[in-house]
């Protein structure tokens, strides 16, 4: 059974790139009917970050990617680390480092000045067994693992053969000496402890790969599968970063982007089907994905990609759904979201222009607010041009005769007039457009007047020919 794992040091926020880490094995965990575990790597102390667990948890779960199991926390988890090293201590893979920070700086430094390979200088792996278990009993250490000086070579699922010099890598520390374990340790040790069968990450662990095929063979197990997904690029090739745009998840919901929507242009950022379709479910999603269908070359972050891909999502939720999840930004602009009924009216006449959520409060507003915003530019166009208030007191008066004010009635009086007077329907439309909303564009204008109510226009009619 496929057994795989989406493992994030929490640090406050899902990067778009760990958003296509869990992604990539959660699919691969339902194609193949296996598992998803969340395990938490949270030993770095020092990157410790109030509150960031549960803002995980949460934008996972809005994201729509259930795992199977209590999450592993591996802070919680310091024993069984400590028992594995102090395993690979007796078989001497690995050893105590008494070297101060300042040491190491200083060793680093000389290294860098003369150009050399910054690695551990190997100091304390010469200590006999003796020299180090006194030492320990006097001062802090770390614990190191030994590296090998020979060729480590596997098989990854996306790359194929992937060969290493273990003679290029430091000695690693596995224990720090505040005990807490590094990630190299934890992830191999929790990795097998959990069964994992394939470990799907981001390319930048690649390089630590190798160490932990040298933890796996030290501790006598079998090492999992490997597939290392290609990098997130910015549209100019550089490394996806905060720079350039959102990178994170949180911020594309805030920004109104729908979960569902996400999730697919997500999946493309590495994989695809042999047709290129663009468009999936999430069960069509879970039904085509294989890891054999994903690239190795980095994947560009289009945002205007995205935007597009937004809006065909939101065009095919119901005008209920739509209304329900607009609510929350309209209501973060300060209107009352109290009438549904009426929201979703507003809502149905903007459906095909939304392209993201926060488009929505200002689609709507002329909806919502009485004292509009004229736009000056529609106003000075429109509005300010010879003849103009005169045929919108003209329409004033009609409109005040309307007694079912309807899409259908007003259209019906409004074209009755343009040909009693010989004018373009262009003439009468583009005024009163600007007049009850203050904008050249918009909904479709009778449905819009309709919406508005009888009283809303005629008031905001009133005020134009009056000024
Ligand atoms: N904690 C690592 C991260 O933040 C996990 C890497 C891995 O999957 O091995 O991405």
């Amino acid at each position: 059974m496929v057994i795989v794992r989406f493992a994030p040091s929490p640090t406050g926020y899902l990067h778009i790139g760990g958003l296509r880490t869990a992604l990539y094995n959660y699919l691969f965990a339902r194609h193949n009917k296996g598992k998803f575990l969340l395990r938490i790597e949270d030993t770095d102390r020092t990157r410790y970050v109030e509150g960031a667990v549960e803002e995980l948890l949460k934008i996972l779960n809005w994201c729509g990617l259930e795992y199977d199991n209590t999450p592993t926390i591996q802070s919680q988890r310091l024993d069984i680390y400590k028992k594995h090293v102090n395993e690979l201590l007796e078989k001497d893979f690995a050893y105590r480092c008494f070297c101060t920070p300042e040491r190491l700086e200083e060793m680093r430094n000389i290294q860098i000045a003369k150009k050399q390979p910054s690695k551990y200088d190997g100091t304390c792996k010469k200590l006999s067994k003796q020299e180090s278990d006194k030492m320990a009993s006097e001062k802090t250490f770390t614990v190191r693992m030994k590296m090998l000086a020979e060729e480590i070579s596997f098989n990854d699922v996306i790359r194929g053969e992937v060969k290493f010099h273990g003679s290029l890598i430091d000695d690693q520390i596995i224990l720090k000496s505040d005990g807490y374990p590094t990630y190299h340790l934890a992830n191999v040790v929790d990795d097998h402890l959990t069964g994992i069968t394939h470990v799907i990450r981001g390319e930048e662990w690649l390089s630590s790969t190798p160490k932990h095929i040298i933890l796996y063979k030290y501790f006598n197990w079998t090492h999992p599968a490997f597939a290392h997904l290609p990098l997130l690029l910015n549209p100019d090739k550089s490394k996806l970063s905060k720079r350039q745009g959102d990178v994170a998840v949180e911020d594309y919901r805030d920004k109104g982007f729908l979960q569902e929507a996400l999730i697919n242009y997500i999946s493309l950022l590495g994989w695809s089907t042999e047709d290129s379709q663009q468009i999936f479910s999430k069960e069509e999603l879970v039904e085509k994905f294989t890891l054999e269908r994903c690239g190795k070359s980095g994947a560009i972050f289009d945002l205007q990609k995205l935007i597009w891909m937004n809006g065909e999502y939101i065009r095919k939720l119901s005008i209920e759904e739509l209304t329900r999840r607009a609510i929350p930004f309209i209501q973060k602009s300060g209107f009352d979201v109290s009438d549904f009924e009426f929201l979703k009216k507003c809502i149905a006449l903007e459906q095909d222009k939304i392209k993201t959520l926060s488009d929505v409060p200002n689609l709507i507003v002329f909806f919502l607010k009485d004292d509009i915003i004229y736009d000056e530019k529609a106003m000075l166009k429109v509005i300010k041009k010879e003849g103009v208030i005169e045929i919108l007191k003209n329409i004033t008066d009609i409109y005040a005769k309307i007694q079912n004010f309807t899409t259908q009635e007003i259209e019906n009086e409004t074209r009755k007039y343009a040909e009693s007077k010989s004018l373009k329907t262009s003439q009468i439309f583009h005024p009163v457009r600007v007049a009850v909303s203050g904008r050249t564009e918009g909904p479709s204008l009778f449905h819009m007047l309709e919406l508005l109510g009888k009283e809303k226009v005629l008031f905001r009619l009133n005020k134009i020919i009056g000024e």
